[in-house]
């Protein structure tokens, strides 16, 4: 989890950084309102800002999403095993399944 939960502080932090690079300023097209708890802000962006926050959105990916399982396509946990059928997936459910396979076969 990020260690600034706070949404206007994020905001106020994102749009820092977005705006030395809209030179010369664009005028504000969009409003965005957030309120956490008892805190507002209130944003006016430029287009260019909002495309910055769109392609930052687009590309948020949840760290708990470790993708689909190749057998019934359910949803995968941090470890790879699949929540649904318990199939590991992945390079590392790969490696299990050969390091398996190599001691059901040895035979001393
Ligand atoms: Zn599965």
């Amino acid at each position: 989890m990020s260690r600034h939960a706070d949404p206007i502080e994020a905001m106020e932090r994102f749009l820092a950084r977005t705006a030395p690079y809209d030179a010369p300023a664009g005028s504000p097209t969009t409003t965005v309102e957030l309120r956490s708890g008892r805190l507002r802000g209130r944003f006016e962006l430029t287009d260019r800002q909002v495309a910055a926050l769109a392609e930052a959105l687009d590309a948020w990916h949840d760290p708990d999403d470790a993708g689909r399982c190749g057998q019934c396509h359910g949803r995968l946990g941090r470890d790879l095993s699949c929540r649904e059928c318990g199939h590991l997936d992945g390079i590392f459910g790969a490696t299990v399944a050969q390091h398996a396979a190599r001691i059901a076969g040895h035979t001393d």
